[in-house]
């Protein structure tokens, strides 16, 4: 059985005063015995977070990294920064890096392959844009996505990865995909996976990214092929996060 997974992607939001009352209120609200964690604040506050979340069960994580282990890169960060911070998790290839950024497949796949080898979760998000979609390519993008990462990596160290599908147009749009549009991607994500393995495509999480809100959200998780969500927005609001992550709790 996969547990539920809850995910705060803060963006380029925040200071110490805001981030504070968030991380005491995520602390007293989260069952962490019931759903697992995540946030992922901008990289200057990780410290900030590990000490507030210290003892919760609340893990945290970066949300973007370099893949080379250290150099003349001025700016990035490495992920034996991320593990100095005692950080698990780290995103990768989210929809505004690929887009703003120009990460390309590859890029994101040398990510996602340098965190495994670091011992860092790699939260390795996909999704197809508004015209992919009305084009009838929402499969074949987020299969390209998928498949970039698999040809690198492998299907076994997708038993470690996390999946998130954000389609784009639903993210900071408040736009939502309806649970029935949503689980179908799942499903062939979850089919894509189990095409090279059964087994571990039943232990991945996958998770659904997109204007999640509290009042979406249980609909959302009931699907059978979403393990939780990614949520950007809703994160920055204490009572909203709390009660996204109680609706994993209770499906
Ligand atoms: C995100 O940034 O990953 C995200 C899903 O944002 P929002 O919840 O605001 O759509």
């Amino acid at each position: 059985m996969r547990r539920k997974l809850v995910a705060a992607n803060w963006k380029m939001n925040g200071d110490k005063a805001a981030n504070s009352a968030l991380l005491t209120a995520f602390v007293q609200g989260i069952d962490t015995a019931a759903v697992d964690a995540v946030v992922f604040p901008p990289a200057v506050y990780l410290d900030q977070v590990a000490s507030a979340v210290a003892g919760s069960g609340i893990r945290y994580g970066i949300q973007n990294v370099h893949s080379a282990e250290k150099g003349a890169y001025t700016g990035e960060i490495s992920l034996g920064m991320v593990k100095d911070f005692g950080a698990d998790y780290v995103l990768v290839g989210h929809s505004e890096r690929r887009e703003l950024f120009a990460e390309s497949d590859s890029v994101v796949a040398g990510k996602v392959q340098a965190a495994l080898a670091a011992g860092v979760v790699p939260m390795l998000c996909v999704g197809e844009t508004l015209a992919e979609r009305e084009a009838d390519q929402t499969e074949a993008v987020v299969g390209r996505q998928l498949q970039a990462v698999l040809d690198i990596v492998g299907i076994d160290a997708f038993a470690t990865i996390v999946i998130a599908y954000e389609p784009v147009w639903a993210i900071g749009t408040g736009k939502t995909a309806s649970p029935e549009q949503a689980q179908a991607v799942h499903a062939f994500i979850r089919g894509l996976l189990a095409q090279a393995s059964e087994s571990v495509a039943g232990k991945c999480q996958v998770l659904y990214g997109g204007s999640v809100k509290a009042s979406s959200a249980q609909e959302l998780f009931q699907q059978p092929d979403i393990d939780g969500g990614l949520v950007g927005g809703a994160s920055l609001l204490a009572d909203e996060f709390v009660a996204i992550c109680q609706a994993a709790k209770g499906v």
